[in-house]
């Protein structure tokens, strides 16, 4: 992009004068006759150098300075005075506490009029560069992170139904069962199972099985809390993690899972079929585990009780964990 360049003298001549002597080079000449138009047209463009005429009638080259520098948007723009004081009075400018700054003396001489646009004009297109370098590694970094976010939720998410795979079931386990066991809290266990899923694959195919697993998943997530954790154990089995929850509550919870899966057929296409599932369930304060995985050992048991006594039921852990 062209860099624009505003010249600011009260004077007429002036302007024309200088607008001739920078016709050649690369950059777009603005012109303002006052300091006020001149702040006016710093708010409009990006300038890469303001030509700052110092004596002006009403606002002078310094008030507008000043002006510049205390506005956010336009205190950063380099400025060159123009002026017709001596170099003997130039110790003006020592004390002017401002950002970029420089001075020409009246009358102006070509080539150091030139020399010094040129300077400014190479630090304002470093700034540029710097400028689209950063954009450009802010994008990559977003994108990067947005890649991380994808990355880590498909190493603990499981393919099929988007439910969370049983590797984080592992870890979200034990981390619960440490909390609860420091805090005194409580935390429960419900594993199910599709009840006759081996059919549902026989009669109507693989296809449409996978379909109906999709849908439990989807239903066990629209049964339960925000705050409970749904994993896919493996095949046809699911396990929900309910912290905070006592066992009454559980098995509430899972009585509502249940009949989430009974109540509606799953359509899918042209086919419609009743599918019911079965579930164990233990709680961490009630069934006291020893260990982490005794939790979900328990509710297991549990849900072979609910199978062996007539499926599509909820059962809770009776107590007895056999040993492996
Ligand atoms: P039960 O009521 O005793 O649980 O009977 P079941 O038929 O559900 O149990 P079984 O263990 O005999 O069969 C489980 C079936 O689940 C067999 C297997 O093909 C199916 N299955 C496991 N994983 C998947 C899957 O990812 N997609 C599909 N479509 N089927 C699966
Ligand atoms: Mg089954
Ligand atoms: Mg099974």
């Amino acid at each position: 992009m062209r860099p624009d360049i505003l010249v600011v003298d009260d004077r007429p001549a002036n302007l024309l004068a200088m607008n001739r002597l920078l016709a050649n080079i690369d950059a777009t000449v603005h012109t303002a006759s006052s300091g006020n138009e001149a702040l006016g047209l710093t708010l409009e463009h990006d300038f890469a150098l303001v030509l700052l005429d110092v004596q002006m009638p009403e606002m002078d080259g310094f008030e507008t300075a000043e002006l510049m520098r205390s506005n956010q948007e336009t205190s950063h723009v380099p400025i060159i005075f123009v002026t017709a004081v001596s170099m003997e009075q130039s110790h003006v400018f020592k004390g002017y506490r401002t950002g970029a700054v420089d001075y020409l003396l009246k009358p102006i001489v070509p080539e150091i009029l030139l020399s010094k646009i040129m300077v400014f004009l190479d630090l304002y297109r470093q700034k540029q560069e710097l400028r689209e370098t950063v954009r450009k590694l802010r994008e990559s970094q977003k994108t990067i992170e947005m890649q991380n976010i994808i990355l880590k939720r498909l190493t603990i998410q499981d393919d099929l139904t988007g439910a969370y795979n049983r590797r984080h079931l592992n870890k979200m386990l034990v981390q619960e069962f440490y909390r609860c066991r420091r805090y005194e809290g409580d935390f429960s266990c419900i594993m199910l199972d599709l009840d006759y899923f081996k059919n549902v694959n026989d009669t109507h195919g693989h296809q449409f099985g996978d379909f109906v697993l999709k849908e439990v998943a989807r239903r066990i997530t629209c049964s339960s809390r925000a705050s409970d954790l749904v994993f896919r154990f493996g095949g046809e089995e699911f396990v929900v993690l309910m912290p905070q929850t006592d066992i009454f509550g559980t098995m509430h919870a899972a009585e509502k899972i249940r009949l989430g899966c009974a109540s509606e057929k799953f359509k899918n296409g042209s086919i419609a079929v009743d599918v019911t599932i079965s579930i164990g369930v233990s709680s961490f304060r009630a069934h006291q585990p020893a260990k982490p995985d005794d939790l979900v050992n328990m509710a297991d048991k549990a849900l072979y009780d609910a199978k062996k006594s007539g499926r599509n039921r909820v059962v809770e852990f009776d107590g007895v964990l056999l040993e492996e």
